[in-house]
């Protein structure tokens, strides 16, 4: 199953995706979906009052107000190979606010403070049921699941301390969507083939099997630390390719398109503006 949420008459709808068609389902969004309660699968696949077609469709962020933003940092091989770290022991987790979200398709707001905002497609978790203390093997359990963020990063000030989250959550600066694709479509997106480009010329091209810490493991190390709740969302991590290390540093600039895709969970198309 493939869930969504559009923007129509001027607020916001969750949808099932139906071939070409979306489906209007009655919540805002697809948290309100998640949180509608643990039935939420046979809520989704009731047919909807109204539909639109897929082709007209402007995309909301997937989630429009997630409880917890969590993202996973240095999570690939080659991403470590590129940045000259070590694997890690632990799993390094930083967060972001639902205001950086914005839809599969919406511009980036290019901050007038930052002249060095970077790219980084990343696999996209959302939680389906409460988890506290759940084990590996029960984790995925959890996992309502995949879409795709693209955790745009303003590298100046995420150097600017030893905490990332500075330039990690600037307002409108990090597409989520356009779809939820459940597990059973996908199962449980460990071999996805993922890439990024800048006006059409590819800048990362991994694959999903590619990840340090797997998504059960994520999910279980997390809700050893608190209650993931339906809806919340984790960015998994980035593979190698961001500007950041290019030689020399290619960052992006208003007018450029960049463009995030993976396997089986659709695209993301962002125009940079000047803000
Ligand atoms: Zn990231």
């Amino acid at each position: 199953m493939r869930l969504t949420t559009v923007r129509v008459n001027g607020g916001t709808s969750a949808g099932r995706v139906d071939a070409s068609r979306i489906e209007l389902l009655p919540f805002a969004d697809v948290g309100a979906l998640l949180e509608s309660g643990t039935e939420w699968r046979k809520t989704a696949e009731q047919p909807g009052a109204s539909a639109i077609d897929i082709e007209t469709a402007d995309f909301a962020p997937l989630i429009l107000r997630p409880e917890k933003i969590f993202c996973v940092g240095a999570n690939y091989r080659g991403h470590l190979d590129e940045i000259g770290l070590p694997e890690p022991e632990y799993p390094s987790i930083f967060a972001k606010f639902s205001r950086a979200l914005i839809g599969a398709n919406d511009p980036i707001e290019l901050p007038a403070n930052s002249d060095s905002v970077d790219w980084e497609v990343e696999l996209g978790v959302v939680i389906g049921r409460v988890a506290r203390h759940v084990t590996e093997p029960e984790a995925l359990d959890a996992v309502a699941g995949y879409t795709i963020i693209n955790d745009v990063s303003m590298r100046d000030w995420q150097v600017r301390t030893s905490q990332f989250l500075q330039g990690k959550t600037f307002e409108q600066t990090s597409p989520i969507g356009p779809y939820l694709v459940t597990p059973d479509e996908i199962d449980h997106a460990q071999r996805l083939e993922m890439t990024c480009s800048v006006d059409g010329h590819t800048m990362q091209r991994a694959c999903t099997e590619d990840m340090l810490f797997s998504v059960a493991h994520i999910v279980s190390y997390l809700s050893s630390i608190i209650t993931l709740v339906p809806g919340d969302v984790i960015a998994t991590g980035t593979p190698a390719g961001v500007g950041a290390f290019h030689r020399p540093p290619r960052y992006l600039t208003a007018g450029q398109v960049l463009s995030t895709a993976i396997e089986g969970l659709g695209d993301q198309t962002n125009r940079c503006v000047a803000p």
